[in-house]
């Protein structure tokens, strides 16, 4: 799989948390971060039921370039998604595979709050549950 935004081959990476321990794919150049569905999946049961109130978040927006889905071939175009509280932190989600790609000081940006609880809330908003 390759970075969507520099076409550097991503390498696998584990994130470890209290709680999870599961891989992402990391851009070695960029610095971005992939997180497949399956990856996000591992994660949902640690995630907080009363933080998931994630409806209102993303509106679409074209501040960036368009970026294409690293895990669909780069045939699906990834959909950019506001961060709810930092209108500054752009995401980049794929509406085929639910993936989610978040940049370098994106993903900084998060993990001041709670990145896993973030990313959490994403993923939920994501698969359409309540
Ligand atoms: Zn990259
Ligand atoms: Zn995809």
């Amino acid at each position: 799989m390759n970075c969507p935004r520099c076409k550097t081959v991503l390498k696998a990476d584990k994130i470890k948390d209290f709680k999870a321990r599961f891989e992402v794919d990391y851009c070695t150049s960029c610095g971005g971060t992939w997180f497949d569905k399956n990856e996000l999946s591992q994660i949902e049961h640690v995630i907080e039921p009363t933080l998931l109130e994630i409806r209102k978040v993303p509106t679409k927006t074209k501040q960036q370039e368009p970026l294409c889905c690293p895990c669909c071939n780069n045939l699906q175009y990834l959909q950019k998604a506001e961060h709810p509280r930092d209108k500054k932190v752009i995401i980049d989600y794929c509406p085929s595979c639910k993936g989610i790609w978040l940049d370098k000081g994106e993903l900084a940006a998060i993990q001041k709050e709670n990145w896993l609880i973030t990313i959490g809330k994403i993923f939920k908003w994501l698969v359409g549950e309540d």
